[in-house]
């Protein structure tokens, strides 16, 4: 007998967006229309997807990120206080990579809602729950440049403000899971203790849905894979941040697994949290077997206790070719259920 509540399945966020909608295999790409029709072909995009991850068997259904051009700035787009018609140059992820990002003058507002359409699309269109991800405060800090607040936790927490007052008005639409993403965590370690689980507390403040934060060593592109070489044979930056988080609010911590150096046994530093254990590369266009699906569930079943299990993708899928993306949710779909028969009580 399976068990369908074990090990439910999720992605990190995105999903590659079709090319009608935007150019492809691209962290930013280019639109392929503007105004009322761009509009509609975000929607198009987003019941594709919420679709697609349906058919596959993916239990917490996202939006795929289809109405951002990119996770940071698509956050930003609806900040008052920034200006993003003078970008200027910046190494960020503490210089891995340069990216021409917007620049703080003002003090910062939300012009309105940010992601109110993409939450009713999918409140209106699946009975599954769904999940809005949202960049969290350090790792939008470290995407743009500040000539205002002059103070990086200042700035860290007048965005933690308005993440939470957007979270708020989701949980109101009736998002069940609103995610924060920090790759920076995995950059910054030292930050992280003193005031990066301050600010994500700060995120989540007042919210009754389940709260999360993906951490993750990036997409599949050649700065962040030239960056995983220089981490040695083992990579513990999720030593350094765990314990931290697992003294925060936050229900939920996503991680990188498949094909990454990270021990496993690092999961078991994060007691009392809901794990969702990546369990798909989205660095290879090799397509997980359910097999090797099943088999770093059951791994991974070593250090997280099994009702505490989400099976989901290491990172965002954004730069993927399409097809591979949508095999991938099948896989990890199909290794999920494979798991609840092997592990099943
Ligand atoms: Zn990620």
């Amino acid at each position: 007998m399976t068990h369908p509540h074990l090990f439910p399945t999720s992605i990190a966020g995105s999903l590659p967006k079709p090319a009608w909608l935007s150019e492809t295999n691209k962290l930013w790409p280019q639109w392929r229309s503007e105004g009322d029709e761009l509009l509609d072909a975000k929607r198009d995009a987003t019941l594709l997807w919420i679709k697609t991850q349906e058919d596959a068997g993916v239990d917490i259904l996202t939006d795929g990120e289809q109405s951002r051009q990119h996770f940071v700035h698509g956050f930003l787009e609806y900040v008052d206080g920034i200006d993003f018609e003078h970008k200027v140059k910046m190494g960020i992820r503490n210089n891995r990579y340069d990216a021409m990002v917007p620049v703080v003058t003002g003090p910062l507002k939300l012009k309105g809602r940010v992601h109110q359409r993409e939450a009713q699309i999918m409140r209106a269109h699946t009975k599954r729950k769904v999940k809005i991800t949202m960049p969290g405060p350090m790792t939008i800090i470290d995407t743009l440049s500040d000539n205002f607040y002059g103070d990086k936790v200042k700035l860290a927490m007048a965005f933690a403000d308005l993440l939470n007052q957007e979270a708020r008005a989701l949980q109101a639409d009736g998002v069940d899971v609103i995610q924060f993403d920090e790759p920076a965590f995995n950059v910054y370690m030292d930050d992280v203790k003193t005031w990066g689980v301050d600010a994500l507390n700060r995120c989540i403040e007042g919210l009754t849905c389940t709260t999360a934060v993906h951490i993750c060593y990036g997409y599949g592109i050649k700065a962040n894979l030239d960056w995983k070489e220089t981490l040695g044979g083992e990579w513990r930056q999720y030593e350094a941040i765990f314990p931290a988080l697992a003294a925060s609010r936050i229900d939920q911590v996503s991680l990188e697994c498949m094909n990454a150096k990270v021990p496993m046994h690092l999961m078991s530093l994060l007691k009392g949290k809901t794990v969702m254990v990546g369990v798909i590369d989205v660095a290879s266009d090799v397509i997980e077997t359910p097999e090797q699906v099943a088999a770093t569930i059951g791994r991974a079943l070593e250090f997280v206790p099994r009702d505490k299990l989400i099976a989901c993708t290491n990172c965002g899928m954004a730069p993927m070719d399409r097809n591979i993306a949508s095999a991938k949710l099948n896989a990890l779909a199909a290794g999920a259920r494979l798991a609840r028969s092997l592990y099943a009580a």
